[in-house]
């Protein structure tokens, strides 16, 4: 694998469209740089509906590019330009990011950085960062950062002073949002809830009264599991399973979350990719105080003081911590 070590940054200029003598479209060409650059490796092209185009050489840095989550159509031009002139792309998986580069006709050099190499990785991507090099970098889906490796690398190349640009495009997370119809003026993203049911209803607890909609990712195999504990852990409240944004069996189902345990409970696993969404919590009124005395010593008849206080706090927004003393107060007074 060749790499290119740029040495005269001020000569780097960003990709923008501008016109060129051969007939192709360039990318921010300078001409210095990218003469030297297309002698070391002469394909920097990309074609996109037919037609192709070069990219010039990049600014040094760090590019972080997201890509489609499903519809290769799905990229900007000059997220194809960037990966078209980095000097080398740091993907998840090379082999799955391959059908991008290949539909797109780009034959940039990759490297694996995933989660398993990223540390071990690091240090010498920040090396070449530092020599001047420009790096891509990529995710399976979406955008990196998001879910997905490259939060260290960011922060390890900016504490170096690298020059760090975004190339903005798809995440599942904002499909989601704007075709669920839940509110979308102010939501909380979650990722990926705990994969057992203790720890992801514990967790569910911990950011049940915050006023936003949730944004979760789910894996198909535990959908069913989390909608019931969503339900069990925040009542019913309006949710959306988002599935395969942008692919060909793309589907969107409302609901409340019983509604949609109650569903995915007693169907089989759906196949693909699921963003969840669950509306915000119902502002309410803080109950009087022998109301909630009423509400405590009706579920302490089934519930142990924790369940109890922690199913109240959930539903009325109280401090758990409150909901928990007055609790144990109650329950030391039950004969
Ligand atoms: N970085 C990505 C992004 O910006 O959306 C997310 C990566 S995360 C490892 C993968 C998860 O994103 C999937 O398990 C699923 O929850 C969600 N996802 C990705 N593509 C999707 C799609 N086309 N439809 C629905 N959810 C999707």
């Amino acid at each position: 694998m060749a790499f290119s070590t740029p040495d005269d940054k001020e000569n780097c200029a960003r990709p923008a469209l501008q016109g060129s003598g051969d007939g192709a479209a360039m990318l921010g060409e300078t001409p210095i740089r990218a003469k030297r650059l297309q002698q070391d490796r002469p394909e920097r092209t990309f074609t996109a509906l037919g037609a192709k185009a070069k990219a010039a050489a990049l600014e040094p840095g760090l590019h972080i590019v997201a890509t489609p989550i499903g519809n290769l159509g799905d990229i900007t031009l000059r997220a194809l330009a960037t990966l078209a002139g980095a000097d080398v792309i740091l993907a998840e998986d090379t082999r799955m990011s391959r059908r991008l580069l290949d539909h797109y006709e780009i034959q940039s050099p990759m490297m694996a950085y995933h989660e398993h190499n990223a540390a071990q990785t690091r240090p010498m991507l920040l090396r070449r960062l530092s020599e001047g090099q420009a790096l891509a970098l990529i995710s399976d889906a979406g955008t990196p950062l998001i879910s997905d490796p490259g939060y260290r690398l960011v922060a390890e190349a900016a504490a170096l002073g690298i020059t760090i640009r975004s190339l903005p495009g798809p995440s599942a997370a904002l499909a989601a949002l704007t075709v669920g119809g839940l509110p979308t003026d102010r939501f909380f993203f979650e990722g990926f809830l705990p994969a057992k049911s203790a720890a992801r209803r514990a967790r569910l607890n911990a950011i049940a009264r915050i006023p936003a909609t949730l944004v979760i990712y789910e894996a198909p195999s535990r959908l069913a599991d989390s909608l019931s504990d969503l339900a069990a852990e925040l009542g019913p409240r309006p949710a959306v399973v988002a599935r395969e944004l942008t692919k060909l069996h793309e589907e969107t189902r409302r609901g409340d979350l019983l509604s949609l345990a109650a569903h995915y409970g007693s169907s089989e696993a759906p196949k693909g990719e699921i963003v969840l969404l669950v509306g915000p919590p119902a502002e309410q009124a803080a109950p009087a105080v022998e109301e909630l005395d009423d509400e405590i010593r009706a579920a302490l008849a089934t519930l142990s003081v924790r369940d109890a206080a922690n199913a109240i706090a959930a539903r009325t927004g109280l401090p758990r911590r409150e909901v928990y003393a007055r609790a144990l107060q109650l329950g030391r007074a039950v004969p």
